[in-house]
């Protein structure tokens, strides 16, 4: 048996044997060099570019400021339309650049922006769209892109939910102009803290690192009002020992999210998210959503019961991001504008998932929701 008063979380950061890390550690020690381009840094981007098969990018402290530092890095303004469906520092990202967002709904598969909505949304003072593929799922891309292209809109994917999805052997994070990613503790892939944004062309490149280091362009030139943005040696050298073990967590996730499918299907009101054809999946999250009507038990009821019991669900995405107290006022926020979203947000609660879980525990998270009916 685990032991049943031991606190289990939606996630649990993946981290090194930590002798592994002290070679790293000596290294820093030796070079003095802790931050600004240091070797460590130049090998993670290096590394990184292979591993997720893309072009350009450019690491940073953590993923808000480089959300904040990608709109800044298109020079974005006006009106943004964005999705109500992810966590807060998407639409923060636009309220610090002084961006007013535009809601626009889900759509009912797989929680992304719906592209059939995006068009009514766009007003003279569009500039962009910031979707997020959210859970690691891709957002309809190719709609998203026609859209743009006929109306000149630049596109920012938040892509923090992500690492190393592809779409028939596309990367995912090769769509848009920009896209975002964080390596937070809790995600798939971490830096302590940490995150990145990805671009096209070597221009860009530029730009964006410029802009993470105050806008310097050389020792006595500065070409914007840049930022401290940097990541530091160690949150690199972290990175370096995550990229060894990658593959691995990631197939391990999977068979968790292949069990917990397996458990839960004959479960009266709860649906999950299955895998899409031709996409290669990250399974950072496990959403299920929970139809009272139908199981019985509320969202919120199966909630406390996993609570109960010391499993500590999460539900992302709840509340969305247009009923927080500085968003809500939106016109595009108001109730009833985003049917899909305001549903899905009642009913969902994402479901521990990280490579150390045990069978046994999520036998037992199971139990309890079949249980609950
Ligand atoms: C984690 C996350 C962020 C913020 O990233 P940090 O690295 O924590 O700043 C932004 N958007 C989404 C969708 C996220 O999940």
């Amino acid at each position: 048996m685990t032991n049943p008063k031991k606190k289990i979380f939606v996630t649990q950061p993946t981290l090194p044997p930590l002798d592994e890390f002290i070679p790293y550690l000596e290294k820093i020690w030796e070079n003095k060099i802790l931050t600004n381009d240091g070797p460590f840094h130049k090998q993670l981007e290096e590394e990184l570019c292979n591993y997720l098969g893309v072009k350009h990018i450019s690491l940073f402290c953590n993923g808000t400021v480089a959300l904040i530092t990608a709109l800044q890095a298109l020079k974005i303004t006006g009106e943004v339309i964005t999705t109500p469906y992810s966590f807060v520092a998407t639409t923060h990202a636009l309220w610090w650049n002084n961006i007013k967002p535009v809601f626009v709904d889900i759509e009912p598969d797989y929680f992304t922006l719906d592209p059939s909505k995006i068009e009514a949304a766009i007003t003279p003072n569009t500039t962009a769209i910031l979707p997020v593929h959210v859970y690691g799922n891709p957002c309809n891309v190719e709609a998203i892109q026609k859209i743009a292209d006929t109306y000149h809109l630049k596109v920012i994917y938040d892509a923090c939910h992500t690492f190393g999805v592809n779409m028939k052997d596309i990367p995912i994070l090769n769509f848009g102009d920009l896209s975002v990613m964080s390596f937070h503790a809790t995600k798939v892939f971490n830096t302590f803290e940490g995150g990145a944004i990805v671009c096209h062309d070597e221009t860009m490149k530029k730009r964006i690192d410029n802009l993470k280091n105050f806008g310097f362009a050389g020792e006595t030139t500065v070409v914007a009002p840049g930022i401290n943005a940097k990541m530091n040696e160690v949150q690199a050298a972290m990175g370096l020992l995550q990229l060894k073990t990658i593959d691995a967590s990631i197939e391990k996730r999977k068979h968790i999210a292949e069990l917990y499918r397996k458990e839960l299907s004959g479960i009266n009101g709860i649906r999950f998210l299955e895998d899409i054809k031709d996409v290669k999946h990250c399974y950072s999250y496990f959403p299920i959503l929970i139809d009272k009507e139908k199981h019985g038990a509320s969202r919120d009821g199966v909630y406390e019961t996993l609570k109960g019991n010391n499993i500590h669900g999460r539900r992302y995405f709840y509340p969305l991001i247009s009923q927080f107290p500085t968003y809500k006022g939106l016109e595009s926020a108001q109730a009833g504008k985003m049917p899909i979203a305001e549903k899905v947000t009642e009913e969902v609660i994402c479901l521990p998932i990280y490579p150390e879980l045990e069978v046994e525990s999520i036998m037992n998270i199971c139990e309890l929701i079949q249980k609950n009916n």
